[in-house]
This record gives structure tokens, C-alpha cells and sequence, in this order.
């Protein structure tokens, strides 16, 4: 199986009023190409910051790596990578879904434009085609009337089409690493059941990877 993502000796520091806080403390993983890995820890025991950091997003420079750490995609080092190479990075091939997608869907735009504008600004499609992967990607994720749906702003949607939405911005520039910071946790057990079953078959459709982050046991073993 082929390492699309290594991290090795990952130390995260952040400088905070009196000193500097480690965050993360050399940790060492592989994610493997159309394979689930998950993280587990406790709450603040730095999988939030993991995450960021291969998204490399984390604030600077507020946070610091230790001088042997390394996070590779494909074999490239990408701490300190150029700000073009982690523009294509983020969105066309690594992509994020959070805990709670009302912070981070926009109250103001509705479904469809949601996902349209994410694929426009990564992809250089017409208006015409990026409508028509909107309409596409609802589906995939099992969102019912999906032309319908489209229409409708966040706030119309229950908690668990709000996640599918989300995983369906996720997913639209077809990226090859999903991270899903846990994102089941707000939902009540029934829908976190669909969440887990729509990623698993996500993953089996796109051929991506991901990077599950939980704290619950019972959702690893899922
Ligand atoms: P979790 O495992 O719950 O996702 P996090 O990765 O969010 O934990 O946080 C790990 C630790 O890093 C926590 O103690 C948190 O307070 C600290 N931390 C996260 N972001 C910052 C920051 N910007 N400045 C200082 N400390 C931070
Ligand atoms: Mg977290």
C-alpha cells in the first residue's frame, strides 16, 4: 500500500504569555491511499492541531514546529511550503469537514451556491458545469430533492443534511485526503451511524483517504 501523507517526529509548540506550549509531541503516522485512519485522544490532546497543521493552517507565527519535524504529501515536504503549492494543496486535494457545520457553512448563500462557489474558486469550470457538480454532489451524499435543496439556505436543513452538505463541499474539487475533525459528535447516535456509513462509502466512491478525529471508541470501531 502506498504512503500518500507521512508525518515524522511532529512537534507543535505555541508561544503563549509565559513560555512556550506543546500542543503536540512527536507523533509519528502514515496515511495510506483509500484507507481510514482514525485519531483518537482525549479532549486537547492535540488532534485539532495535527489536523491543521497538514492542512497548514495553524496560526503563525504563533506556532512553531520542531526542526525535525516533517509532514509529507506524495513524498514533498510541505511545512514551509510555498503559498501557491499549499493553495492547490488545500481544497483540491486535502479537504476538511469540522464538528459543527453551522460555523462553517455560509448562513447567507444558499446550498447550491455553497458548493458552486467552492468549486469555481479551485477548479476552473464554467458557472454551468460547477451548477451541475453542485446538483451531483447532493446526491452522492444522499441529500433528498437535491434541486429543491439547492435552492434552500443552511438554516432550512436538519442537523444531519447540514453534514452532508458539509461533506459535499468537502468532497466537490474531488480531493484525495478528507480530514473529518470529528464530525459526528454533535449528532445524535442514529444520524452519526449514517455519517460514518455515507463516509465509508465516500471513500469506496472517490477513492480518497481519510483521516478520521474522534475521541469516541465506539465511533473508531465503526
Ligand atoms: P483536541 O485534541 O481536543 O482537538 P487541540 O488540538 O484543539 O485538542 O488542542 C491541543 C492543545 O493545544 C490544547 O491544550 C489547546 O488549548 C492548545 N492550543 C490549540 N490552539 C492553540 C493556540 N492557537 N494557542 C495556544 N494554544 C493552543
Ligand atoms: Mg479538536
Amino acid at each position: 500500500m502506498k504512503n500518500i501523507v507521512e508525518v515524522k517526529n511532529l512537534s507543535i509548540d505555541f508561544n503563549v504569555r509565559n513560555g512556550t506550549f506543546r500542543a503536540v509531541d512527536n507523533i509519528n503516522f502514515d496515511i495510506q491511499n483509500n484507507k481510514t485512519l482514525a485519531l483518537v485522544g482525549e479532549s486537547g490532546s492535540g488532534k485539532s492541531v495535527t489536523a491543521m497543521s497538514i492542512m497548514q493552517l495553524l496560526p503563525m507565527p504563533q506556532a512553531s514546529y520542531s526542526e525535525n519535524s516533517s509532514i509529507k504529501f506524495e513524498n514533498k515536504e510541505i511545512i514551509n511550503a510555498s503559498k501557491q503549492d499549499l493553495l492547490s494543496l488545500r481544497g483540491n486535494i486535502i479537504s476538511m469537514v469540522f464538528q459543527e457545520p453551522m460555523t462553517a457553512l455560509n448562513p447567507v448563500l444558499t446550498v447550491g451556491s455553497q458548493i458552486t462557489e467552492t468549486v469555481m474558486r479551485h477548479q476552473n469550470i464554467s458557472l454551468k458545469s460547477a451548477k451541475k457538480r453542485a446538483l451531483d454532489m447532493l446526491e452522492l451524499v444522499k441529500v433528498p430533492e437535491p434541486m429543491r435543496r439547492a435552492n434552500q439556505y443552511p438554516h432550512q436543513l436538519s442537523g444531519g443534511m447540514r453534514h452532508r452538505l458539509m461533506i459535499a463541499i468537502a468532497l466537490a474539487c474531488d480531493p484525495q485526503i478528507l480530514i473529518a475533525d470529528e464530525p459526528t459528535t454533535a449528532l445524535d447516535v442514529t444520524i452519526q451511524a449514517e455519517i460514518l456509513s455515507l463516509l465509508n462509502s465516500l471513500k469506496k466512491k472517490t477513492d480518497c483517504s481519510i483521516i478520521f478525529i474522534t475521541h469516541d471508541m465506539a465511533v473508531v470501531s465503526q
